[in-house]
């Protein structure tokens, strides 16, 4: 079995995900509205898994985190606090001969579509002919109105980030959660953006998911957090299965700093098209509680009643995007291999718990009570795990099917199981058949799925 190299494209993921019904064109039968997906079955499951591990490495895994879910529509003070109302904007330049838009810092990386048609030659920019305007700066939030009547006093924002909501909510969960710094607050929801330029399918768009947790702590603390942050995130994506050779941590240099941060640093993923940011981890200092205390006239601050000190807890910032996060785990679980008798199969060596269908339990034919003795170990598995019962057509397509949508065992029922109670177990990566006892699957699987998983994209 041969892996083929430099197989990923950006279009073979796309085809892949519209063909399995991962990620589709939202309001298709409408022409589609620019730049905004809807995920179907299996995407869902994926992403809710991506979601999951998130959670599991902020709450289970350790006791310093508590969770949070704030609401999309804040007080509009939350954003004229955070800065979002005066510079949450990016730079946008029109041409004028072919009216597309652009934003003046990704000129020199724009997606290939966007070639001015007047000038097929010639990138906007580039040509002494491309008629650019000066750049403007956009606010990318959007702005809607609360409560039946439309005047200025009723605009609202659908929040452009999920970490406003955590700062505002801080005397809060300080008085509830009975922590102290070092702590952090960390919540997973809807973000909106009205991007100049959304692209490459999920990874930009004016609606998503973000990750974000926010790190309480002394400030005289904050270097040594920002560096055990750094590492712990990149740790994540490496244990998840992502390549390591295509995973970097990229330092912000002084001049690309936010208005709010000492230091960022980005995870970045080698994607089809670049090297391109999944999560910022950013030292914001005391700046947001400084900030919202300011605004709001509220003390934000933790008092020590051991030492009888008072200070503002700086914050450490991992910010992770769920959607870019998830389409990082595809483009890397996508692979072709040449199989032994010439076939080339399409594969999603996706990590066990992030695959979104665990198990696939199908019968060799579709009589001899084979139908009914695979139904029966569906349901002794399915409150165990992700599981799909599979009979239609034959069990090589089947088999092809699984592996497309990275479900990492497939259980068949077969003549032999009739007379011994034993099924086929078939691995996805190594394509190994073992024979295992019906009764033994529930707990071998369980078991399997909590193992750490090695990838096979490393061997
Ligand atoms: P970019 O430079 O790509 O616009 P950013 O630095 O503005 O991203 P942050 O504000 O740090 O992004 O947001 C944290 C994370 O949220 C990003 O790393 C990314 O994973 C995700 N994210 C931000 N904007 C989008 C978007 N328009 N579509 C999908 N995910 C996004």
């Amino acid at each position: 079995m041969a892996s083929e190299e430099d197989v990923v494209t950006m279009d073979k993921v796309v085809a892949l995900c519209k063909r399995r019904g991962f990620i589709f064109a939202s309001s298709e039968i409408y022409g589609g509205l620019g730049s905004t997906y809807d995920y179907g079955h299996y995407g869902v499951l994926l992403k809710t898994n991506v979601k999951n591990e998130w959670w599991r490495a902020m709450l289970q895994e350790r006791d310093d985190i508590v969770a949070l879910d704030s609401a999309i529509l804040q007080h509009p003070r939350v954003w004229k606090a955070s800065g979002h109302l005066e510079g949450f904007t990016d730079p946008m330049v029109d041409c004028r001969t072919c009216k597309a838009r652009f934003r003046a810092d990704h000129l020199a990386e724009r997606a290939p579509g966007l070639v001015c048609p007047q000038k097929p030659s010639k990138l906007p920019g580039e040509g002494p002919d491309c008629d650019l305007t000066e750049a403007r700066e956009f606010n990318l939030m959007f702005e809607t109105t609360v409560g039946p009547v439309k005047d200025s006093g009723s605009i609202a924002y659908l929040r452009p980030e999920t970490a406003q909501g955590i700062f505002i909510n801080f005397k809060n969960v300080l008085q509830f959660s009975r922590k102290k710094p070092p702590f952090g607050i960390a919540q997973v929801g809807k973000s909106f953006r009205n991007e100049i330029t959304p692209g490459n399918i999920t990874f930009r768009t004016r609606e998503f998911e973000q990750m974000e947790m926010e790190f309480f702590v002394p400030p005289a603390e904050a270097q040594q957090w920002y560096e055990s942050w750094k590492q712990e995130r990149f740790d994540w994506y490496t244990r998840l299965g992502i390549r390591p050779d295509s995973l970097r941590l990229r330092e912000h240099d002084a001049d690309e700093l936010s208005h709010y941060s000492s230091a960022t640093a980005d995870v970045e993923y080698l994607f089809p098209m670049a090297w391109s940011e999944l999560e910022g981890i950013a030292n914001r200092g005391q700046f947001d509680l400084t900030a919202h205390a300011t605004e709001s006239g509220e003390k934000l601050e933790y008092f020590d009643q051991g030492s009888g000190e008072r200070y503002i807890p700086a914050v450490i910032e991992p910010a992770a995007g769920a959607d870019r996060a998830t389409l990082a785990f595809l483009v890397d679980a996508y692979d072709e291999e040449t199989l032994e008798n010439g076939e080339v199969r399409t594969v999603l060596k996706l990590h066990p718990r992030l695959a979104p269908v665990k198990v696939a339990v199908m019968p060799l034919v579709k009589k001899d009570g084979q139908p009914e003795i695979a139904k029966s170990i569906v349901a002794s598995l399915r409150g165990v795990m992700q599981t799909e019962y599979d009979e239609g057509g034959s069990i090589g397509k089947r088999y092809r099917r699984q592996d497309e949508i990275g479900t990492p065992w497939c259980v068949t029922v077969d003549h032999e199981t009739l007379a011994d109670g034993t099924v086929t177990l078939r691995d996805r990566d190594t394509l190994t058949q073992e024979r295992v006892e019906i009764n033994d699957l529930p707990a071998l699987l369980a078991g399997r799925l909590a193992m750490p998983w090695t990838s096979p994209k490393l061997g």
